[in-house]
């Protein structure tokens, strides 16, 4: 955040993969190269083929894009195929649509100012949605192209941005935009995904080594309160893992959201398994819950939590070790 070391992107897009005509290699050898060159990415050895193959970074994009056909980049794998113009669960298509962009001065204090762009659309359907404005409507704002994106990136960047932070709605759908956006972008900046963690195996494995910081939502601590809540299924099969697996790809800011009525349930469970699993994470425990959408037709999610269950909510916190920010 201080600009001292390499936004990890920049070290994708500097790796070459040893192929030279993206267009000429079937899916299968190209995730047979990526994975390739991440591991060897990772083991601190050089990228594969000279100047003028495609990078690391370019083989993640390339990937993406064909994803675009059978679309299952979150775990709702609908097949959709968006190239073609259609839709999804999520609703958004193969264009992005950004509803704002600016400098955040309200997210975690090692982040901001924090150029934040809110992508329209999402994969979740909370009842409680309190940015269901864009969330439930995929084509609201403007469509963006990377490279327009990647502009404005580099404009915020010159105002003092410390990252970029990609959310939403959430930003799951537009991982193509996003690795579009890397491959015009030409600054040192890190590279922030604000996200709901219900992302595909395949997702995070195109993130692996191009995502600084997961700022990741942990809200549910079973698949059941998930299906009631946010109408997903298996959220306690999917967003464990993926926070496991984001864990050996970089950093991760956790957020928990505590629920009225939802202590024993999701707050208690989240709390055990981070305590064994992710001991000494930056774990935010937040109080702001406010019944928003349609929140109003779920008698227990229709009112602010109480000082009571925030006070539960600390003491758990304190029972399992968590360490606050
Ligand atoms: S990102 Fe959207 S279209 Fe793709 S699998 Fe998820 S819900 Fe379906």
């Amino acid at each position: 955040m201080a600009g001292e070391g390499e936004a990890v992107y920049l070290s994708a897009r500097g790796h070459g993969a040893g192929i030279r005509d993206l267009s000429a290699t079937t899916s299968e050898e190209l995730w047979a190269a990526h994975d390739r060159e991440v591991a060897r990415r990772r083991a601190g050895k050089g990228g594969k083929g000279g100047k003028g193959g495609a990078s690391l970074l370019d083989v993640k994009a390339e990937l993406a894009q064909r994803t675009l056909s059978s679309c299952r980049f979150c775990e709702r794998r609908c097949g959709a195929d968006r190239a073609a113009g259609a839709t999804g669960v999520c609703g958004v298509g193969a264009t992005s649509f950004v509803s704002s962009e600016f400098l955040h001065l309200g997210e975690e204090p090692e982040l901001v100012p924090s150029h934040t762009i809110f992508f329209s659309g999402c994969t979740f359907r909370c009842v409680y949605c309190q940015n269901f404005d864009i969330a439930t409507r995929p084509q609201e704002g403007r469509p963006v192209t990377p490279a327009a994106l990647a502009r404005a990136v580099m404009a915020r960047h010159a105002m003092g941005a410390r990252n970029v932070n990609v959310v939403g709605g959430e930003p799951t759908p537009h991982i193509h935009t996003v690795l579009g956006m890397l491959q015009c972008l030409e600054v040192n900046t890190p590279i922030v995904f604000n996200t709901n963690m219900y992302m595909s195996g395949e997702a995070m494995r195109l993130l692996d080594g191009v995502v600084d910081v997961y700022l990741a939502d942990f809200r549910y601590g079973n698949n059941e309160c998930a299906k009631r809540c946010s109408f997903i299924d298996r959220y306690w099969d999917v967003v464990p893992r993926n926070f496991r697996v984001a864990d050996e790809q970089g950093e991760i800011i956790l957020r928990h959201l505590v629920l009225p009525g939802h202590l024993e349930c999701c707050t208690d469970p989240i709390m055990a398994w981070v305590a064994e699993h992710l001991p000494g994470v930056y774990f935010n425990l937040m109080f702001q819950y406010r019944p928003c959408h349609l929140a109003y037709e779920y008698p227990e999610m229709d009112r602010s939590l109480t000082a009571d269950e925030q006070a539960k909510a600390l003491e758990l916190a304190e029972f399992y070790g968590i360490v606050r920010r």
